[in-house]
């Protein structure tokens, strides 16, 4: 079926309205009839190929919940009028060793993103995968989580990426009481990541370049805000030495590692999360005196996504959304670049 939806077209366009083709449902599929699609920072990168090659036209969103249309015949998961979720990936061989142990995002055969991913010659939806911001999407349901009841729908979507980015490295560093953690930035994955901890048990501080969200840090659940930007804040590091269990750095443009590795207690870890495009320098002495775990961390598998959304609704963590008309895209392209967003823009998926 044709389905209305926002696509990019080339690096340097605005996306504009079309319609993209989406696949019949398959046996072990489910429609999905969109409600809300979150815009993530990746989709902008994606749309204006600042990642490397993006195949043209591709339409962004992997942040995407919305109401199970139909199942095909083998589905034993989702029913039709389900509330469900799709995150970063539509696809995986569900066979090797990382997809056995719920790690899709690892599958050794090649996890498939929800948009942008190679399709084999031949497939109806066209040459890449395409992503949520439209009306309706098609996806096997094993990629597919549901949405739990105490979950707002529309503040659940930017969970599907933002709050498992960041609730997966709390989980694989064992962040719980008594630990002290600092989140370094306080953008779409900082305050979701914030209140995870803070739900988790741990003494939260976060680490900005300014003053100016230390309000909604200590509303989020912080116990502090520091700026570290300057030589002000460069002071600020130098007073928190040996103070942190696990930094989780959302920030996607490179920082003065060694200055905040020196915040970690021994053994401590500091998990790159955001992605700078220009290699980063550390110091091999930083990482050897204390025994300092320079580390990184990228989305998580499907049933880890399933117990972040449950913890989320268990422990009232949701993501704070600005919602918008798919005529507004381009505009929230350029928020969001210039960090003018607190924290998300979720599109309305009826304006597509
Ligand atoms: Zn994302
Ligand atoms: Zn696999």
């Amino acid at each position: 079926m044709d389905v209305a939806a926002v696509t990019a077209t080339a690096p340097d366009a605005p996306l504009e309205k079309t319609t993209i083709r989406r696949r019949e449902t398959g046996p072990a599929d489910v429609l999905i009839e969109i409600e809300f699609a979150g815009i993530c920072h990746s989709d902008i990168h994606h749309a204006r190929s600042e990642w490397g090659s993006a195949e043209y036209p591709v339409t962004p969103g992997h942040e995407i919940v919305g109401l199970v249309r139909e199942v095909g015949s083998e589905v034993t998961r989702h029913s039709v009028g389900d509330r469900v979720g799709v995150g970063c990936l539509v696809g995986a061989c569900h066979e090797c060793s990382s997809c056995e142990a719920g790690q899709e995002q690892e599958c050794e055969n090649g996890a498939v993103a929800t948009y942008g991913s190679p399709l084999p010659e031949g497939h109806p939806e066209g040459t890449v995968t395409q992503g949520g911001y439209s009306t309706h999407i098609v996806v096997e349901e094993r990629m597919v989580v549901s949405i739990p009841d105490g979950l707002d729908p529309a503040a659940a979507a930017p969970l599907l990426c933002a709050g498992i980015t960041m609730f997966s490295p709390l989980r694989q560093w064992n962040v719980g009481p008594g630990m002290s953690v600092a989140v370094i930035g306080m953008g779409g994955l900082g305050h979701v990541g914030v209140q995870l901890a803070v739900a988790m048990g741990a003494e939260v501080t976060v680490l900005s370049q300014t003053t100016s969200k230390r309000d909604d840090s200590l509303r989020f659940g912080a116990v502090e805000h520091y700026a570290t930007a300057g030589d002000e804040g460069r002071e600020t590091l130098r007073g928190l030495r040996g103070t942190f269990d696990v930094i989780l750095n959302t920030v996607s443009a490179n920082l003065p590692v060694d200055r905040f590795l020196a915040t970690l207690k021994p053994r401590g870890a500091l998990v790159g999360i955001g992605i700078p495009t220009e290699p980063m320098s550390v110091r091999a002495g930083s990482l050897a005196a204390g025994r300092k775990i320079l580390t990184g961390s990228m989305i998580g598998g499907i049933p880890e996504t399933q117990e972040m959304l449950e913890f989320c609704a268990r422990h009232g963590v949701t993501a704070e959304i600005e919602m918008i008309a798919a005529d507004k895209i381009n505009e929230a392209y350029d928020r969001v670049v210039n960090s003018d967003v607190r924290y998300r823009f979720v599109i309305d998926a009826k304006t597509f």
